[in-house]
């Protein structure tokens, strides 16, 4: 412990009190697991917010970052490189869109919606200059941004940080009739995460998006899905829309789509929506620099050749019925679709933070988040021993609670 010790305190003498981080202090992974600087072996059911979801260090990414950085490492935009072109191809095929504009973390690719939900507005739909409205959804989560914080409903996210953005209209979330009583002419998109995932892992009711994209169809909203965490892989599918049916105008995916080794996000759209970002209008100078396209490919066809959407659904649907049996005295409700698990505990929010440590003497590393609840998001390839491994120390860290 004493190690350790040492390096929380240079970290909390020298950084910004901004993240109560658990006191592990991991120094190498593989896979599903991660040691610590004493040795410690854990599994790593956290994936960084759905980042890992190939797991550490996968030696395809490796493989590709090492290449790529000893061949060309960044140009900027002002000139073409031979890696970007293949990505964007590759994230439009499996997401199903037109076009991709490159940026490096969620909360720009966020930014990026906005943009070019707004200038869409004004230039396509005739919105009145500088009215135009986004609709959002209580309890979301974003990204970090002055102008994401501004969508937020969070005190703790806002709180401090004003004035916000003009032009944002938070609705409940999972109430379609809602969302159609918000839209006015001025509305140029309804942004909304499949599932919520930092508001607890909140599933919706089955029929929520279809019904949202059928009213935003009829009143030519854009419906931009935030699949940042939901999307490649964790909730079962390339994207969680798809697991309803659904075909957004417009995603951001980010997290694992830089194969956990770096920052890379997307903004995805149909044609229209794309090309109302003319040159000079947005852009960004790691964007899609040779890195990310090299990257970000590997990582895509990783999700393709490891079957991982399909095995998240399997090992997804494992977990959660292992887990239902446990709905009782102690657990008020197992949920989640994929490896996108929430387990919600009764009472106060001190029994899940209490649960999360029981599960790290245990060898699990895992959070709660916002409510009672549980996140459980391990590695999608994680083996099923090691599943097996989690369910021994959960059973026993419940009876410890
Ligand atoms: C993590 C996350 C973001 C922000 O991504 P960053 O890379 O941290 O900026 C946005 N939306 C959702 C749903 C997220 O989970």
């Amino acid at each position: 412990m004493d190690t350790a010790r040492a390096f929380i305190d240079t970290e909390r003498q020298w950084g910004a009190p901004n993240y109560a981080s658990l006191p592990v202090v991991l120094q190498r992974g593989r896979g599903a697991e991660v040691w610590d600087v004493e040795g410690n072996r854990y599994l790593d059911f956290m994936s960084a917010y759905s980042a890992a979801n190939f797991g550490h260090c996968h030696p395809r990414i490796v493989r590709a970052l090492t290449e790529q950085v000893n061949t060309l490492d960044i140009v900027s935009r002002a000139f073409h490189s031979d890696k970007l072109g293949a990505f964007l191809q590759k994230a439009c095929e499996t997401t199903g869109h037109q076009a991709a504009l490159p940026m490096n973390t969620g909360a720009e690719a966020v930014e990026t919606a906005m943009k070019a939900a707004r200038k869409w507005g004004y230039e396509r739909k005739g919105i009145t200059p500088d009215q135009a409205e986004i609709i959002c959804c209580a309890n979301n989560f974003h990204g970090r941004t002055t102008g994401i914080i501004s969508m937020s409903t969070s005190a703790q996210a806002r709180g401090g940080f004003g004035p916000y953005l003009p032009g944002i209209k938070p609705i409940p979330f999972n109430d379609a009739d809602a969302l159609a009583a918000a839209i006015t002419r001025n509305t140029a998109a309804f942004l909304v995460e499949p599932i919520q995932g930092e508001a607890g892992i909140i599933v919706p009711s089955a029929d929520y998006l279809a019904r949202c994209a059928r009213i935003c169809k009829a009143q030519n909203v854009l419906l931009i899905a935030d699949e940042i965490q939901t999307g490649l892989g964790r909730a079962g599918h390339a994207l969680a829309c798809h697991g309803y049916d659904v075909q957004p105008d417009a995603v951001v995916i980010g997290k694992s789509l830089g194969g956990g080794a770096i920052p890379v996000s997307l903004f995805l759209a149909r044609r229209d929506v794309m090309d109302v970002l003319t040159p000079g209008c947005h852009g960004s100078t790691f964007g899609g620099y040779p890195l990310a396209g090299a990257v970000g490919l590997e990582a895509l066809s990783i999700l393709e050749d490891e079957d991982l959407c399909q095995r998240a659904l399997d090992t997804g649907g494992y977990l959660i019925e292992r887990l239902r049996p446990y709905e009782g005295a102690k657990i008020k409700q197992v949920r989640g679709r994929g490896l996108m698990i929430g387990v919600e505990l009764h009472g106060a929010a001190k029994a899940s933070a209490q649960l999360v440590t029981h599960l790290r003497a245990r060898g699990i590393l895992c959070k709660n988040v916002d409510s009672n609840a549980l996140r459980l998001a391990p590695p999608l390839n994680i083996p099923p021993e090691l599943v097996e491994e989690f369910l021994h120390a959960f059973e026993y860290a419940l009876e410890r609670l």
